[in-house]
């Protein structure tokens, strides 16, 4: 299903012009048990409504921004710089880390196939 979504940058666009980069998640601490890390890398809550997702503009500024999308409507409440995450929430262990966007320390890229230009 087709919809549009809006680019702290550029704007409303096809979804298609973006790369999914999954579900934002909080970083493990600094030296993570291999549960910890496990968790980190491989589970996701894939809920049924909204959720927080990293989105990277791929065919545009290739910005990685968040947004709040309902899942079961793919509407989207809200998108963001990674900025401006802070002011949104207060969620604890939320920091400048995540503004490389999601894969920028290490293993990764989760969900971010198909990117290579
Ligand atoms: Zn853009």
């Amino acid at each position: 299903m087709s919809y549009l979504l809006t680019c702290p940058n550029c704007g409303k666009r096809e979804v298609t012009d973006f790369a999914y980069g999954g579900e934002v998640v909080p970083r493990p601490k600094a030296k993570p048990s291999e549960r910890e890390l496990n968790t980190y890398n491989y589970f996701r809550r894939n809920v049924a409504g909204v959720q927080r997702e990293w989105w990277n503009h791929r065919s545009g500024c290739r910005a990685w921004f968040l947004a709040e999308r309902d899942t079961t409507t793919n509407e989207v409440k809200w998108v963001g710089l990674p900025a401006d995450r802070g002011s949104r929430d207060g969620e604890a262990g939320a920091t400048a880390h995540g503004a490389q966007g999601p894969g920028a320390q290490g293993i990764g890229g989760a969900g971010s196939g198909g990117i290579t230009a």
